[in-house]
This record gives C-alpha cells, structure tokens and sequence, in this order.
C-alpha cells in the first residue's frame, strides 16, 4: 500500500474530522492548503540553484520515457528521481550528502536528447557535471570545523564565492545596529549576494524581489483563505502575513509572529513562511515551509484533564513534600492533525512544533506547540507491520497486550510527560537551575518520564476515563524497558556511546531498574537472542516510585555529583556483543530508516456559477502522481 525505495518508506496519514466539518472550515483547510504548496519550489531554488532545473529535467525525461521499464538504467533512475523528490533536491534530506546516481551517464544523456527542445535544460553538460561528479556540491550543508562553512556547503543562501567571514562580518555589522532588547531575525528571508563593487547585499524573498512570483500566489490563496476565516484575530494574521511577504519587513515578521500566538481560539490553524534554519550553515537564513492543521479535539480533552488535575498528581506523587510545588498549573498542550504538509515538512515531516523561533517573542509572549497526532498514529501504524515487535517481545501473550493498549498507553505516557511531569517539583531555595550542567537534560527528560510511567499505572487515570482498565498501564511498561535496555540501541552506530538525552535518560531509568529491582524485571536469553522478562508490574512501579523521588531530590537540591553518577553509571555506555546482536536482529527486518507522508489530495466542488459547494478529501494519490501533479500545478518558479 506504501511505497518503499532506498532507505525511505512512504505513508499516508489521514485527517480525522475533516469530513464533518462545517463547508466553511473546509474551504478555509482548502485555501490554506493551497498556500502551503504554493511555496514548494521557493524551497527547491534555496536547497540548490539548480535544483528546479534538474528536477524539470528529471521529470521531462520520466513522463517521456518509451524504453524498456526493466532495463536497469531506468530502475535506477526512478530511484534516483524519487530520492530527489524526497528530499527536495540532489543531496539527502537528513546527511546532506549528495546522492551519487547509480544509472550510467550514457543513458542520461541519450534520454535527454530524445526531448523536445522546450524541454530539454540550458546547459546538458553543466548540468551532467552537477548530477555525476561527486566532487561537485557533494554537501549541502557543512558543519565540519575549521572548513569554510559557506564555500563547502552547496546551499543556495550565499552567493557562489562569498566566504564564511564575509557573511559573517556583513551580520556582525547588521546586528549593530538593531534593537537588543526585541532584535529582529536578520538575515531570515533573503540571500546574500555581491554587488558590481564587490560589496555585499541582501537579496530579500518578497513580492516583486527574489522568489515574488511564488510569493505572490502564496498572498493570493491567503487572501482567498481569509475570507473564510473563523474570528477576526485569525484575519489579523493572515492580513499581517501577506503585509509580511509584500515588504519582506522583518520587524513586520515579528508583529506577524506575536499576533500568531496570541491567536489560540481557530480550529484550523497554519504556518506558511521563512521558518527554520538548519539548512543554512550559519543558522540565519529560513528555509521555506507551510502546514496546516485542524484540532484534534479528543485529544485535546485527553491533555486537559490532565492538566485540570495537575495538583491532585502533585500531591500524591511518592516525592519528598519539600520538593513539591503549592500550586500546580499543568501546561494544556494542543494536539493537532495534520491537513497539509509543505515545503520543508513535506514528504518528511516533524511530529511536534514549536514556534516561533524569536527568543524576545517566546520570553515576552510565549509559544504555540502542538503535537501532530494523525501523523504519529500513522508512524505507529507502520511500526506494527515491521516485525519489530515479533522480533524483540518475549511472548505472545506480552504482544497481544502491546496491541491492544500500545497506542493509547503510548499517547498518554507523551501527554503525563508533557503536561505535567516536566511541569511538577521545584527547586529549594538558592538552587540554581543550571547546576546539573552537562546532566541537567539527561535528568529532566528521566524526571518527566518516571512521572509519566509511576502515574500511568494509577487508578486515578481509570476513574478519569483515561485508561480502560487497571492492565493496560503494562503494555506501557514492558515498551519502555525494551526500548530503554533494547530496541534504542539500533539508533546508535556500532562502537559508540549513547550521547542524545532522551536516550540517555531511557537508558538509565530502564537499567537503573534492572540492576536494582532484579525480582521485578530481568533479562533472559531465549534460542540465542536476549529479551526483557517483566515478572512484577506492581513492584516495578515501585521502583519508578522510588527513583522519581531520588531524581526529583537531585534536581531540587542540585546535587551535580549524584546525577553525574547516575548518568555515567545508567545512561552512556553499550555493551559491545548486545548492541551488535540488537543491530544485526534489525538489520534482518529490512526497515527503512527514514519515513515521510503522501498528502491527501483535496477536490474543490463548485456548480456552474463557481460556487463553492463542498471540499472533499481523497487518499488514493501515488507518490510518483502527487510529485507530478505538484510539478504542474505549483510550479510558480
Ligand atoms: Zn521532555
């Protein structure tokens, strides 16, 4: 049903709700929708200056393609264009190294010169050079140190020639000169390039500059969307926006921004700009990206009551009262689906949000974040497919409990960690809140999670609806000490030491129970493969009980030895032969490591008249038809 190719696998996620929404709500996910691609090939020019043209090339020669579809240059080469598609050019969305094609240069050249003039590229051999030489462009993005970063990294942000220290001193100088207390984002949304007297200016990505034309249909769907917005903070928004992409103002960035946050009651709610910066080296220029979304009312509900009873968790958790705070607010987190992906999000996309990216406007007015549910349920649906947990469950009977409250358990455990375990306890008097340092998120994400798993097997949770039963809560337990003693470990190259904090902190919540409460949990080698054996939830409980409280007595007091000793003991080293046979047990399920979503396809219903009489939602669009169909369709560059 998915698509599988190279070390991608394709999905489809679904939006809930979107059929029963009021025709106004569709139209406005409709417009909004429509913005959010119109914006694609701004992303493509920015991931490479020829990134459109080899596309356009790629794709003229797939739809034209009269061969023979075995011949093993055009397997290849479909392989090839659906990589690039992937990652919205040449280089590979996560390593940023460029894809090396494994169909002969030959074959290229030959089905080139079978097009058309029209569509044939300006320069074949430039072009040629660009796609087969792996000296040429061979990282998008560089972070090695001590390299030039802008003269070995391939981006389009920088014009070709200007250095590192250039850019540098331009920015050094900009920055000068902008307001310390509420500087705006410089640089965000423009290329530097070099004028005739080799001085350097900022090319800015506006209506009438560099990249106007998508713009300019970006404000047109904006626009169209406006009108059916659902209050007037939400047309406020969307006015600044477009008064945004007009100008290119930053400092209308910023007011644009602050109005986007303040604007919580809409059911649909979108991005669509110059957002984040990891594709440029330098961390100032913003790819571009644009979603939409409708909220997702259950569970919604599900982190509400949590937080609504954020004082009865404070008060009963197994923590030393000094520790505990008197007033407990419980931070409402926003689950939202998914209803489009673009730019940057699309096909891989991230499964929480949090914006804006200006630390004025977050410390002044704080954040929107939301979690994306429709696409984590589609990941975990993929996940049940995979054979991993044929693989590494030690029984029947453990997996048809996972199956049956995997999910539920898994959303719930996100939610207590989210809104209430990093939001509970506090610091004495005098402690500063850096004083764990380097082991200071290690012991955060392990105090949030051991809230999470001592509350998730509390009857309170029953009686709040939010369990089914007092069992389910295990399926929770045996994923995590598998995740935490196992299955995290394929994530980490043979040979080397678990460095991410959530991992760390897994890992030393999981082995610290192990070592310490063997009745309760152990590890077993059944037919030459090592599994996690739970033999007593209840006492396993007690023992996250008991290492919440010795957690949440290290942060309050800060003591840095006593977690720096639980770090180092728990949390960093692998042991050699077990992660070699967890590695190779994976390798064997052929899972493709990286994973990105297929949009739905939405189909405006007019009469004769042009009059909007519905929006319907379809899922049965194939990969290579959407890629296609967006080439046309949104092909503003
Ligand atoms: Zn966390």
């Amino acid at each position: 049903m998915t698509e599988r190719f190279a070390d991608i696998q394709l999905l489809r996620y679904e939006v809930p709700g979107f059929d029963g929404l009021p025709l106004r709500q569709k139209l406005l996910v409709y417009y909004l929708a429509e913005a959010s691609l119109l914006g694609r090939d701004i992303l493509w020019d920015q991931n490479s200056r020829y990134g459109l043209q080899i596309r356009k090339t790629l794709e003229a020669i797939y739809t034209h393609y009269q061969g023979d579809k075995n011949n093993s240059d055009w397997l290849a080469f479909v392989v090839y264009l659906k990589r690039v598609w992937f990652s919205n050019g040449i280089h590979h969305h996560y390593s940023c190294l460029k894809f090396q094609p494994e169909f002969s240069k030959a074959f290229f050249l030959a089905e080139i010169n079978k097009l058309e003039a029209s569509k044939l590229p300006l320069d074949i051999d430039e072009l040629s050079e660009i796609i087969f030489n792996p000296k040429v462009m061979p990282k998008r993005v560089n972070h090695a140190d001590g390299e030039d970063l802008l003269l070995t990294s391939s981006c389009n942000y920088y014009e070709e020639g200007i250095t590192q220290a250039e850019a540098e001193a331009f920015y050094a100088e900009l920055k000068q000169r902008t307001d310390p207390q509420r500087p705006p984002m410089i640089g965000l949304n423009s290329r530097l390039e070099r004028s005739s007297d080799g001085s350097l200016h900022e090319n800015v990505w506006q209506s009438g500059g560099l990249y106007g034309k998508a713009i300019d249909r970006i404000c047109e769907m904006l626009e169209k969307a406006r009108h059916y917005a659902e209050n007037d903070k939400q047309k406020a928004v969307i006015d600044k926006l477009v008064e945004y992409y007009r100008t290119g103002n930053l400092k209308t960035f910023d007011e644009y921004a602050i109005l986007w946050v303040n604007e919580t009651e809409s059911e649909v709610d979108f991005t669509n700009g110059f957002t984040e910066v990891y594709g440029d080296p330098l961390g100032y220029k913003a790819s571009w990206e644009g979603y939409v979304n409708i909220v997702d009312h259950e569970a919604t509900t599900r982190a509400k009551t949590l937080s609504d009873n954020a004082q009865w968790f404070e008060n009963q958790s197994p923590v030393d009262e000094r520790f505990k705070k008197k007033e407990c607010k419980g931070v409402s987190a926003k689950v939202i689906s998914a209803a489009m992906l673009g730019g940057d999000l699309y096909p891989s996309s991230a499964i929480g949000i949090n914006l804006p990216n200006s630390d004025w406007i977050r410390a002044e007015f704080g954040s929107k974040s939301v979690t994306i549910s429709n696409l984590t349920r589609a990941y975990n649906l993929a996940a049940k497919g995979s054979g991993m947990r044929q693989e590494f469950v030690i029984d029947e009977e453990t997996r048809q409990l996972i199956d049956k409250y995997g999910d539920v358990c898994d959303d719930l455990h996100t939610d207590l960690h989210e809104c209430l375990g990093h939001g509970s306890g506090q610091l004495l008097p005098g402690v500063d809140a850096d004083a764990l340092r380097s082991y200071g998120s290690t012991i955060e994400e392990a105090r949030a999670d051991l809230f999470g798993l001592y509350y998730i097997a509390d009857q309170k949770l029953v009686e709040l609806g939010l369990t089914p039963n007092t069992e389910a809560y295990k399926s929770q337990y045996y994923s995590y000490l598998m995740n935490g003693l196992l299955t995290q470990l394929v994530r980490i190259e043979e040979g080397d030491q678990i460095e991410e904090a959530h991992m760390r902190n897994r890992a030393l919540i999981s082995r610290w129970a192990l070592a310490n409460y063997p009745e309760a949990l152990e590890i077993v080698k059944v037919d030459g493969k090592h599994y996690v054996r739970i033999n007593d939830y209840e006492l396993l409980r007690k023992a996250f009980g008991e290492l919440l409280a010795e957690i949440q007595r290290i942060k309050s007091e800060g003591d840095f030895e006593a977690a720096r000793q639980l770090v180092e003991q728990y949390g960093i080293k692998t042991d050699a032969e077990l992660h070699h046979e967890i590695r190779e047990r994976y390798k064997r399920l052929d899972l493709a490591p990286y994973k990105g979503f297929i949009n739905p396809k939405y189909k405006l219903v007019q009469d004769d008249e042009g009059n909007a009489l519905d929006v319907h939602i379809v899922y049965d669009e194939a990969y290579d038809e959407q890629m296609l169909r967006y080439g046309q369709q949104y092909s503003t560059l």
